[in-house]
């Protein structure tokens, strides 16, 4: 039997660079998973050449794509129609292709980090001191579902304090939300969550953050994966936190979230989370 290729709906990752992504192994565990008839294919497109690129992906008939570094705010100019997390971040990671000719744009890094955070890792947010180290795409993803989980206080730290004082500004909350920066962290007594939301960990690096931050009495969660463990992670382990993850449960639980979107179909993620984690 022969497979006609025109009835497979296509979809693909856009970024740069973007080889190393593990999005087409994720999505086609799903595709097998549910039955769905889809493909899944890599896209590089430089800054200047994404807008062409995505255009041409969604006038070809492809049906969806996810968006990644860095081009996650130009998707979001891109997009004609968005959700409501896209709205709040202001960043787009998946985009959705409609017959009628519209673009929808959503971005899932929030939902699938806090399914992550507080189903798979069972994390309590409420009345929790959070401390969250960066300010980028990815900080902009998370801060409105962990604002509304009502934490006692989440402090925002950046190598470049004016982007964190910018986005404090931007959300509207009564939680006790400050920014500072990493310097200023000396001061403060160690926090019960600590999130790396900053790319250091992509070239190996641990940024000079204060030990003081972290003690036994902190989760740490980096967002950055690797096979090998993350810098953040050893960091913090060797100023006494008991417990580190990497982001392979976010990576997982937001591509789930994208497909569903797509498909209308929740994929199990349990299973490709086991394969996957380390
Ligand atoms: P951005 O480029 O938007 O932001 C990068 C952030 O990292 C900025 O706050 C930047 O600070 C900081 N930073 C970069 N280098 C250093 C350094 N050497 N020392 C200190 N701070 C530094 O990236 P994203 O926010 O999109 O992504 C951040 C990380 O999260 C990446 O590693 C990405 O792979 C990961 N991620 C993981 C996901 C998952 O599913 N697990 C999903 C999304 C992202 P400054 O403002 O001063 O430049």
């Amino acid at each position: 039997m022969t497979v006609d290729d025109s009835k497979i709906d296509r979809y693909a990752v856009v970024g740069h660079p973007v080889k190393h992504s593990r999005s087409p192994m994720i999505q086609q565990f799903f595709a097998q998973e549910t039955g769905e008839n889809m493909s899944y294919g890599l896209l590089d497109a430089s800054p200047d050449d994404f807008e062409v690129v995505v255009r041409g992906f969604g006038a070809s008939g492809g049906k969806g794509l996810n968006i990644t570094v860095p081009h996650k705010q130009a998707a979001f100019e891109l997009a004609t129609e968005l959700g409501q997390a896209a709205v709040c971040s202001g960043a787009v990671n998946t985009l959705t292709f409609r017959t009628d000719g519209t673009i929808r744009g959503d971005n899932t890094d929030g939902i699938g980090f806090m399914k992550d955070l507080t189903v798979n890792q069972a994390q309590k947010i409420a009345g929790k001191r959070i401390l969250i180290l960066g300010a980028g795409g990815a900080t902009r993803g998370i801060l409105a579902p962990l604002l509304d989980a009502e934490p006692a206080e989440v402090l925002l730290a950046n190598r470049t304090l004016e982007r964190a004082l910018t986005l404090v500004k931007e959300f509207e909350t009564t939680i006790d939300f400050s920014a500072c920066s990493f310097e200023d962290l000396a001061e403060r007594e160690p926090f019960e969550i600590v999130i790396n939301a900053t790319s250091a960990g992509v070239r190996g690096e641990a940024p000079p953050f204060p030990p003081s931050c972290v003690s036994s009495i902190s989760f740490c969660y980096d967002l950055t994966y690797g096979l090998e463990g993350t810098p953040f992670n050893a960091w913090a382990r060797k100023h006494g936190s008991e417990r580190t993850v990497q982001g392979w449960g976010m990576l997982v639980e937001q591509a789930a979230a994208s497909f569903e979107i797509w498909r209308g179909t929740r994929p199990d993620t349990a299973d490709i989370l086991s394969k996957i984690s380390v």
